[in-house]
């Protein structure tokens, strides 16, 4: 047997590394195990996030996003940027970099707190054992008081499109590309297919978004997801909405791709085929047998509400348990579960976790839509506001979009924010405060918010509940 921890932490994305990091900081003798290899060859730390999820999409999107305006939107402010052009090759050479140093600067995080580093596969097997296989495959137990296990998910595959070397790709492979391929298709209008459908449309790539479900982004307030989806369409994406994708056929340098809608079965031919149909847990070979950690129907492990599974001692957070599949999800997870380790008082709270589409404009949000509010039964009002009239939305030239409160009609408090529009992925950030701290949209009207700021909108949509918004004329009447 060797070394003896407090915890061990199996992962180290930003559940695991974050749940590491934070019990040697209360003091706790932490290991954290990661199998992942990076493209030096050598153990990479960070998971899905910064190897192939958060960052590298981020890095791609906001290069692209600057290709266009410098392209489009310069010439509007008067700035003659002659012919631009985009260079993929060192756009993805930038990506790698940032790639690169922030998962090198994990390693050093670990080693400024005293995480131990254990490079290879974990497994649990016992309650309070950790079998690790290093990468020459050399097995050694571990024994550790506590277990967290945060190993994270992968791409989900369908039988009708099996990923080939370079045509079929999922979310990993559309990073990758080494330029734009001209006929562009993506199964899947979440959050993911969006956001590199974005990317490459930027780019120069025609690009179809085949979506089986009739609802485009169920989860964003109506209103948002309709005016999101027009903004997209604008762009040049073209999004097919109940649109199941049946089958494919590579034929040659060319995947063919079959699809039924409401016309009946459809073809279409592409030059690449991102398949972005969701994640799943990802728990195979972690959990030995016979140890008793439960999975549930869909092969989540299954947790309490403060992430223990069915074996004390042995917690579960991220991706690989119930939730959404959101690197700060996580990492609040990972916080908790080393508080609680810690003999600390620890809770979340799941109804304020804010998610955020990276495409141009953002789409925000956090809490209930209003359709999901009145098919609970509760009485709401709303107040929007439309970027169109904010001063620094025109000063920024980003008129698009809007920001809207969901509140209680009873109680006036927020049940939920959503916005469209430049910045809206830092300006949801006031909307999860808010509603920790269970404020009213009073609160927000009687706040002081700094002007000229794209935020004013969401202190207008604030006002707006009550018929109160200053910068546009209110639809209610005023009481
Ligand atoms: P992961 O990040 O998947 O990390 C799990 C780690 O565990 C991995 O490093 C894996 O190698 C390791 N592991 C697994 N099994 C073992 C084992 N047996 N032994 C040792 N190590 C093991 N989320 C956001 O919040 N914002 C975004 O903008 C965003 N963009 C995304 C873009 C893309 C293209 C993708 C694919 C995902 C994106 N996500 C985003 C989702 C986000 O990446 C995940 O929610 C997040 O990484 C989950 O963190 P995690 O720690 O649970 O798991
Ligand atoms: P998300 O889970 O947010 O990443 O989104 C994945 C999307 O892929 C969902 O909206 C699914 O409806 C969609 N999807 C899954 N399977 C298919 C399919 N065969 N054809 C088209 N869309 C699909």
């Amino acid at each position: 047997m060797a070394d003896k921890f407090d915890v061990i932490v199996i992962g180290a994305g930003p559940g695991g590394y974050v749940a590491a990091i934070r019990a040697a900081q209360l003091g706790l003798k932490t290991a954290c195990v990661e199998k992942w290899i990076g493209k030096d060859g050598k153990t990479s730390h960070g998971g899905t996030c910064l190897n192939v999820g958060c960052i590298p999409s981020k890095a791609l999107l906001e290069a692209s996003h600057k290709f266009v305006e410098a392209k489009h939107d310069f010439d509007d402010m008067g700035i003659q940027a002659g012919d631009v052009s985009m260079d993929v090759e060192k756009m993805m050479a930038r990506k790698d970099t940032i790639v690169k140093n922030l998962t090198g600067g994990i390693a050093g995080l670990f080693k400024a707190n005293g995480v131990t580093a254990i490079d290879g596969t974990g497994k649990v097997t016992g309650d309070k054992q950790v079998e690790v296989t290093d990468p020459d495959g050399k097995a050694t137990t571990y024994e550790a008081d506590n277990i967290v296990v945060a190993a994270g998910s992968v791409p989900v595959d369908i039988p009708p499109t099996p990923l080939t070397e370079d045509l079929i790709v999922d979310s990993t492979g559309a990073l990758e590309f080494q330029e734009a391929p001209k006929r562009l298709g993506v199964i899947g209008a979440g959050v993911i297919g969006l956001e590199l459908g974005s990317v490459w449309s930027r780019l120069g790539s025609e690009v179809t978004v085949l979506e089986a479900m009739d609802d485009f982004l169920p989860m964003v307030d109506g209103t948002i997801a309709k005016e999101t989806q027009k903004l997209l369409k604008k762009q040049g994406l073209d999004i097919k909405l109940g649109a199941r994708v049946t089958g494919s056929e590579v034929k040659g340098s060319e995947v063919v791709v079959q699809y039924a809608d409401a016309k009946g079965e459809q073809e279409v031919t592409f030059d690449k085929l991102i398949v972005c149909v969701g994640r799943k847990p990802y728990t195979q070979g972690v959990i030995g047998d016979g140890v008793g950690v439960e999975l549930d129907e869909r092969g989540f492990i299954s947790v309490d509400d403060r992430c223990h599974t069915s074996v004390p001692n042995v917690y579960a957070i991220g991706d690989c348990v119930r939730g959404p599949m959101l690197a700060h999800k996580a990492s609040e997870e990972g916080i908790m579960v080393a508080d609680i380790i810690a003999g600390h008082k620890a809770e979340m709270n799941y109804d304020a976790i804010p998610s955020v589409i990276y495409t141009f404009p953002e789409v925000a949000w956090v809490g209930m839509t209003e359709q999901d509010a009145k098919a609970a039964g509760i009485e709401v009002k709303t107040g929007a506001f439309p970027f169109a009239a904010s001063g620094r939305a025109m000063a920024n030239n980003a008129t698009e979009g809007q920001a809207k409160v969901i509140t209680d009609a009873e109680t006036d408090r927020i049940l939920g924010m959503h916005i469209v529009g430049q910045h809206a992925g830092e300006m949801i950030a006031q909307g999860v405060i808010a509603m920790e701290f269970g404020s009213s949209a009073e609160d927000l009207a009687l706040s002081c918010y700094a002007h000229p700021t794209m935020s004013e909108a969401v202190h207008e949509a604030a006002l707006a509940v009550e018929g109160h918004a200053i910068h546009m004329a209110n639809r209610k009447k005023r009481k």
